[in-house]
């Protein structure tokens, strides 16, 4: 049997041993959580297209499955994808804005070199953004961020969380007059979707996570103005 505190009770958030016990012959019994009499993980026998909704709908049940017993991990391909997207949607303003249509080698290996640029900026806004969240998080709630291990949850609930990004590649594909309104949307939603998964990670009340996210969004725009005070071209 794993340890306790080994699995969390996506209702309560309360330690749990177990999700499930084998009782032979397939007979599974999904575990009764001690806190609240609820069952501790009602989203290991629903389809993965279902915990996908409830994830999108961002209810902190399907992030606590999600983040706590499951043992996912691609957080680290999710992100580098993500900061991808969002590199490409922005070449792909630049080269809107720049309209050169002369093949010369020279303009497409400046173009690959602005869409490196546009990644290393994304990059840069990103972690700029995450650092300001752990500082605020760190500074307010010291007690929930005492070892290494919570911070690398943390880091992993807010890289999960960003998979949002990934919609902006159809909304640049299929253009149309709506589509800033779509980028703003999405943007919104990536905010909303951290914000539910710090709420989550720490066991927070609502208002912290977006005090966090606030001063994340400082930082990210301040290390931008920085950069373009420095005379590079962000
Ligand atoms: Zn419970």
């Amino acid at each position: 049997m794993a340890a306790l505190g080994a699995y969390r009770c996506i209702e309560c958030n309360g330690e749990a041993t177990e999700l499930y016990r084998d009782y032979q012959r397939g007979v599974l019994r999904i575990s009764i959580c001690k806190s609240c009499q609820k069952p501790v993980d009602k989203y290991i026998e629903y389809d993965p297209v279902i915990i996908l909704i409830n994830a999108v709908l961002c209810k902190a049940q399907a992030y606590r499955h999600i983040l706590f017993n499951t043992k996912i991990n691609i957080h680290g391909k999710l992100c580098v994808f993500c900061l991808l997207c969002e590199a490409y949607v922005r070449w792909l303003q630049l080269q809107d804005s720049s309209q050169n249509t002369d093949p010369d080698d020279l303009i497409r290996y400046a173009k690959e070199w602005d869409f490196y640029r546009m990644f290393g900026i994304a990059s840069l806004e990103q972690t700029s953004f995450f650092i300001g969240i752990f500082i605020t998080l760190w500074w307010m709630t010291p007690e929930m961020l005492k070892t290494k291990s919570d911070f690398i949850l943390l880091l992993k609930a807010l890289l999960l969380s960003t998979y949002g990004k990934l919609l902006l590649i159809p909304a640049v594909i299929w253009e149309h007059d709506y589509t800033p309104l779509c980028l703003a949307f999405i943007k919104v939603f990536v905010l909303i979707s951290n914000s539910q998964a710090i709420r989550v990670t720490l066991n927070l009340s609502r208002i912290l996570p977006w005090f966090a996210i606030f001063f994340g969004l400082i930082l990210e725009n301040g290390v931008v103005c920085l950069f373009q005070k420095m005379g590079w071209d962000v």
